[in-house]
């Protein structure tokens, strides 16, 4: 048994904690699945400078924050420096060419999003790569992530179990109008943060040096080895922190009429009229709290709001049916009183089956 989970112990001395903590085991990032995602990588950047010769590949995503799983996807942001910004769809459909003639790769498919990539596998492998052009946000945030994700034991479970339930409830794909696993993370940082007894603060408050927007982007995988671990008064279990969160977006973003009309009348007019937390207010990690939404073109008329922690626009921007908005609310709604009633992991998310 690795130290760390030795000590996750003791937050997993119930039932539910327990079985977010097998589940966690079972599934991370293995260190060989991350040295072949790193051989892989350096044998694209050699291949890639066959035609950009200052050209960088950088890691990013889960494969890097801590937060990956043996399933998930390499992420890779190529970095060419130089004073004309290249057009990504031209440099992805150069690189598309080079890959096709590549003996390790295969099934390379250009995709025209805001961000572009080329997407791709790695020969005779179920190894998925997703290659985007200097978008050196996801560099920086991949390493914001990761000081998160060290900076308290129960961090790293905390957010596998719950993008595995995201995933399993179908709530978890923006190509589907729902929730990408980089909305879901930064969701469960902000519960975290915002407990009467924090779990995280803010790090970019705390360590602004570290995290500085216009940091090197070759020193910005230097910074979290500078944040030391978060000594939280918070002692809650595992599963306390799982059916806090279900709860959070549940009830305090979204109460039922039902209830707030028991608590108050005048409330419940005002929940009538559809003005949840939802409508009112933008998730920041950055900031460690809910802010109040401006009027800007990047809030209104959002279903979901929730801040990228560099570039500040909506990372939940692809939840724009109001049909998807609900089926995330009914998720949160549904789990979270199956939870409360079970105390079982597998009540809302087949473990077993998953392992
Ligand atoms: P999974 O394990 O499911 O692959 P992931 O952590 O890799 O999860 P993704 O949503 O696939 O999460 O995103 C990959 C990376 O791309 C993120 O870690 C982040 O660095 C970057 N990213 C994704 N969406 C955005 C966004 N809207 N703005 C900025 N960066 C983003
Ligand atoms: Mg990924």
């Amino acid at each position: 048994v690795p130290e760390s989970s030795n000590s996750l112990q003791a937050y997993a001395k119930d039932k539910l904690s327990d079985q977010m903590v097998e589940l966690f085991e079972a599934c991370q990032q293995q260190t060989s699945d991350l040295a072949r995602k790193e051989t892989c990588r350096t044998r694209l950047q050699k291949d890639i400078q066959s035609i950009y010769a200052v050209a960088r590949l950088y890691l990013t995503g889960s494969s890097m924050n801590g937060l990956g799983c043996r399933s998930s996807d390499a992420d890779l942001c190529l970095v060419l420096k130089g004073n004309n910004r290249p057009d990504p769809i031209h440099v992805l459909t150069v690189l598309q060419r080079l890959f096709k003639s590549l003996s390790y790769v295969e099934r390379t498919q250009l995709i025209r999003a805001k961000v572009p990539i080329l997407r791709f596998r790695e020969k005779g492998s179920d190894l998925e790569f997703d290659l985007n052009i200097n978008n050196t946000v996801g560099i920086r945030n991949t390493f914001l992530l990761r000081s998160y994700a060290y900076a308290d034991l129960r961090i790293r479970p905390m957010i596998l179990v719950v993008k595995k339930w995201a995933r399993h409830n179908q709530i978890n794909d923006a190509s589907k109008g729902t929730l990408s696993s980089y909305t879901l993370v930064l969701m469960v940082l902000h519960y975290l943060q915002t407990l009467k007894e924090p779990v995280l603060p803010s790090l970019q408050r705390d360590y602004p040096e570290c995290f500085y927007a216009f940091l090197d982007i070759d020193v910005v995988p230097e910074g979290p080895k500078r944040v030391p671990p978060y000594i939280s008064t918070n002692q809650s279990s595992l599963g306390e922190l799982l059916l806090g969160f279900l709860k959070y977006y549940a009830t305090d973003f979204s109460p039922s009429s039902l209830l707030s009309s028991i608590l108050h009348p005048l409330v419940s007019c005002f929940w009538v009229r559809g003005r949840s937390r939802w409508d009112k207010q933008v998730i920041s990690v950055r900031e460690a709290k809910a802010l109040p939404k401006n009027n800007s073109k990047e809030w209104r008329n959002k279903y979901i709001c929730v801040e990228e922690p560099f570039e500040k626009n909506n990372v939940a921007r692809a939840v724009h049916e109001k049909i998807k908005f609900d089926a995330i609310k009914a998720t949160f709604a549904e789990s979270c009183r199956i939870l409360q009633d079970r105390k079982d992991l597998n009540s809302i998310l087949p473990v077993r089956a998953i392992i």
